[in-house]
């Protein structure tokens, strides 16, 4: 059965997510072009990022991914009040 795959890697038995790989060495393979080349791996998660692979910080994003999304949500969040005040206003 599909869900009963397991990563091709040898040492792992975790389930295969993707490309007969479990997430960790999918990610590996993605990131290094090897699935076993776990030593960068101790910190629990990294930036979800394609072709990032800087460490976590916040929201699955690194340090730079994330403050790119901040500032966007203060953008629109500024945009969003403009609006409210000159609807509001205009009435
Ligand atoms: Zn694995
Ligand atoms: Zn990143």
């Amino acid at each position: 059965m599909a869900t009963n795959d397991r990563c091709s890697v040898t040492s792992c038995d975790d389930y295969a997510v993707c490309k007969g790989m479990c997430r960790k060495h999918y990610r590996a393979k993605r990131l290094y072009g090897d699935p076993e080349a776990t030593k960068r791996q101790k910190s629990p998660d990294y930036c979800c990022v394609d072709g990032c692979d800087a460490p976590h910080f916040a929201l699955n994003k690194c340090h730079h991914h994330y403050m790119i999304d901040y500032r966007a949500r203060k953008r629109r969040f500024k945009a969003e009040n403009r609006e409210l005040f000159y609807a509001e206003a205009a009435e």
